[in-house]
């Protein structure tokens, strides 16, 4: 396989040995145990990083409330804090190499993914985000109040920082949703406690280090790796977190909303999904079926907002089923270093079982099943890619999130019908229409049960589009120029005078 050589620098990061990042530098953890990094296109372990206990996680959160309440960051002006993120930025865009080949060799995913939607993206993202820390804004509010008469008040509103931030991220895309996690918190004036998922830590902890080196004051931003049950669990427990932001599963999710219940903490909750598309009898079937394969199967599927249920219009069934076919089958399946392969291994073993399951559920109840290519014969964590067509209602593939490289297709006879079945989801997270009707265009997204709705694409995304999921996709939304409310708390401030 002609894959890329591997740059010294990666080499030397994965070799190193991985500590915490606390106080501004890697900290050893108190405690023994470590978690093993695999490189998913081979199966082989390639790293390990500390399985932070509960003493480490206190020592990362006392950091980032000591920083938080000397000011240091905080009560820096708007323009140094912005000036210091754009400095992170081009960071991240001198070390943008480094971090894709790291994303790929710890996800799997395809490098040239790595380099556009992580690294590139991450370059993009922060921009904006550091853009932000110089617009945020207060009102003054006229108000009527009687008492004594003849008295005169004038009220204002001022967003404040709400104190540290605990940044839970998951897997999938490890340094963009870090980045969406830490970089909206920082330019808030907040401090950070981040954690990654367990099989994915190494590029946060580069990009902390990065953060150090752009200037963000120690104890500002910290990173604890280690199990989402142990180290996640105290981090979201620790009295002094004001804020969780988290990225995940839904059941994981859910929890966090329970056992922080007794302390109000803030929440946001970025969770799964089970994203339909709707193509109705008029849709451009060569943009539909270009657009639904890299909405289907870009990163193997395991994209929050990823299409993996199609309704389509009777007429048009037959040929987008084939089309979709055809495109699936010529995506080459490979290694993510392999910049021809399209496909590539998810992201764990643990992952790669489940999405199993899924299908050999599928093809015991004799489900219609067309095939992409065959994976390399390798101890990766391959998954061959899959399109399901028509599946029965009571397949578990069809309304449990399969986050894998597998869509399902089922023909409808009406507009009205695929509605129907696309909102009948206990998710809503993304959505899309395809039609070159203009009236559809503008009448079916505001029906549809969705945080986000595109017509005649699919799961493109931007830092100025608000996102985040409505029913058991999430609470709260992400990006757009609302992004820092989410870090910010609204004092009322009323002077009398
Ligand atoms: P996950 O199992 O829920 O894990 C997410 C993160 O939570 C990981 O860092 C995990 O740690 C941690 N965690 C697990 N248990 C915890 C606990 N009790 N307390 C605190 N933290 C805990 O999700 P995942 O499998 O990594 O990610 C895939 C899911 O994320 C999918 O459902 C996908 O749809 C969703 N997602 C949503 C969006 C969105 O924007 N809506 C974006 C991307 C992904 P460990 O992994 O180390 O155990
Ligand atoms: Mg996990």
């Amino acid at each position: 396989m002609p894959e890329i050589s591997i740059l010294p620098a990666v080499q030397a990061f994965i070799e190193q040995a991985h500590h915490l990042y606390i106080d501004g530098r890697y900290t050893p953890s108190h405690g023994t145990n470590r978690l093993a990094v695999y490189n998913p296109a081979t199966g082989q372990k390639i790293s390990s990083v500390p399985d932070a206990t509960e003493s480490d996680v206190d020592r990362a959160v006392t950091s980032a409330h000591q920083a938080f309440t000397s000011g240091s960051w905080r009560k820096l002006s708007p323009c140094e804090r912005e000036a210091t993120l754009l400095k992170l930025a081009t960071l991240v865009e001198r070390d943008s190499e480094i971090l894709s080949q790291l994303e790929t060799l710890e996800q799997g995913q395809s490098i040239v993914l790595s380099r556009i939607l992580e690294a590139g993206g991450a370059c993009n993202w922060i921009r904006y985000v550091a853009g932000l820390s110089t617009k945020i804004t207060g009102q003054t509010l006229d108000v009527s109040i009687p008492i004594p008469p003849g008295a005169r008040y004038t009220a204002m509103t001022r967003k404040e920082p709400v104190g540290v931030v605990a940044g839970i991220v998951p897997w999938n895309f490890p340094l963009i949703i870090a980045v969406w996690k830490v970089l909206p918190a920082l330019a808030a004036g907040c401090s950070v406690v981040a954690k990654p998922a367990d099989t994915t830590p190494l590029s946060l902890l580069y990009l902390a280090h990065l953060a150090t080196e752009a200037g963000v004051p120690d104890g500002v931003f910290n990173v604890v790796t280690g199990a989402g049950t142990t180290t996640g669990e105290a981090l979201v427990r620790h009295p002094k977190i004001a804020k969780i932001s988290f990225t995940g599963s839904t059941p994981v999710g859910k929890h966090i909303a329970t056992v922080t219940a007794d302390r109000l903490t803030r929440l946001s909750l970025e969770l799964g999904g089970k994203n339909p598309a709707l193509v109705l009898a008029d849709a451009d079937p060569d943009l539909v079926i270009s657009g639904l394969a890299i909405a289907g199967f870009m990163n193997q599927g395991q994209v929050c907002a990823a299409c993996s249920r199609v309704y389509i219009e009777g007429p048009l069934f037959d040929t987008i089923a084939a089309g979709l076919h055809t495109a699936l089958s010529s995506m080459k399946i490979g290694p993510g270093l392999d910049e021809t392969t399209q496909i590539n291994p998810l992201a764990s073993r643990a992952h790669q079982a489940k999405v199993q399951n899924y299908l050999q559920d599928a093809m015991a109840a004799g489900a219609d099943i067309l095939w992409g290519q065959e994976p390399p014969d390798t101890s990766g964590f391959y998954v061959r890619p899959a399109i399901i067509l028509n599946p029965k209602p009571s397949l578990k593939l069809v309304r449990e999130e399969v986050f894998g490289p597998v869509m399902t297709l089922t023909r409808v006879e009406s507009a009205e019908e695929g509605l129907a079945l696309a909102n009948d989801c206990e998710f809503g997270l993304a959505a899309s229409v395809w039609t070159r009707s203009l009236s559809q265009a503008m009448d079916l997204p505001p029906r549809m049960e969705a945080g986000t709705v595109w017509v005649n694409s699919h799961v493109m995304i931007d830092p100025n589009m608000p996102f985040g999921g409505v029913k058991n996709s999430g609470v709260g939304k992400d990006f757009g120029t609302n992004w820092l409310d989410a870090f910010t708390e609204t004092k009322a401030v009323c002077i009398r005078h």
